[in-house]
């Protein structure tokens, strides 16, 4: 199934195309590497998905229909969730006020759920195949690794309903265990059906986690290939 498709996306800056006719999907179930160099127009991509900047020119399907008036509740609604580089995480907070940011679980009375919340935290991150020793639904975010970190947003992300996932460079601050944990988390996502938008500067970033690749350069498509295309090229 096709998830989202976004067919000639054009997005200007005054006389400066961030952005100048890409077309792109992601189908469901599917990791998909998004590539390019500083500049390449990947942040203004993510920015249009998530419906905080509109695009010039072109059209947005979703599940195979167009969404006309494309917006951030638009966005939502199809299921998008984004996971930026800083992450958006209280460090200072437990995990389970991290997960339930802004979106409390309250009872009947209207009081919060601390209970409810406590258990579903749980729940979420084995989901997820979370491991860390040092997890409980209250460890404080900042004592977690950078990996870990990664999955509690990803944790919220899917307490939020996402269909699609899209990780801003996930793991380029990372070190190699780190970045271990984090394709974890993605592979265990990706077996529950929903769809990776995984961005990257490089190959190296996305090579082990992605199924298929696409490489921006100055705003447009400048490459689109599967992994077993790039491994029979090489
Ligand atoms: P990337 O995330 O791949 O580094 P960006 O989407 O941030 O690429 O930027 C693509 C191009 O658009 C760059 O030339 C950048 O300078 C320009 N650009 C991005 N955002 C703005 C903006 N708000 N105003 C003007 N130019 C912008
Ligand atoms: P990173 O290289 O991503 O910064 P760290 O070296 O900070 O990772 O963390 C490595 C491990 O130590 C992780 O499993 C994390 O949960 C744990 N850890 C880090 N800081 C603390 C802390 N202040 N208290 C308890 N455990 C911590």
């Amino acid at each position: 199934e096709r998830l989202i498709e976004l067919r000639d996306i054009k997005k200007s800056y005054g006389n400066v195309f961030a952005v100048g006719g890409v077309s792109l999907h992601v189908d469901r179930g599917e990791v998909v590497g998004l590539l390019g160099d500083n500049g390449a127009g990947k942040s203004t991509l993510i920015k249009i998905l998530a419906g905080a900047v509109r695009p010039s020119h072109g059209q947005i399907f979703v599940r195979g229909k167009e969404v006309p008036g494309w917006s951030p509740a638009r966005s939502r609604d199809a299921g998008i969730e984004t996971v930026f580089q800083d992450r958006a995480l209280a460090v200072q907070q437990t995990i389970v006020r991290n997960i339930f940011m802004g979106r409390e679980i309250t009872t009947a009375m209207g009081f919060l759920d601390v209970a409810k919340e406590r258990s579903e935290a749980e729940r979420l991150m084995r989901e997820i195949g979370f491991t860390s020793k040092v997890f409980s639904p209250d460890s404080i975010v900042g004592q977690l690794s950078g990996g870990e970190r990664q999955g509690v947003a990803i944790a919220r992300a899917i307490y939020n309903k996402a269909d699609l996932i899209i990780l801003d460079e996930p793991t380029t601050a990372l070190s190699l265990t780190e970045t271990e944990k984090v394709f974890r988390f993605v592979r265990t996502v990706r077996e529950s059906g929903r769809s990776i938008l995984f961005i990257g500067h490089n190959i190296h970033h996305v090579f082990d986690i992605a199924e298929r690749f696409i490489v921006l350069d100055r705003g447009r498509v400048a490459l689109e290939i599967t992994k077993d295309e790039a491994k029979s090229a090489e």
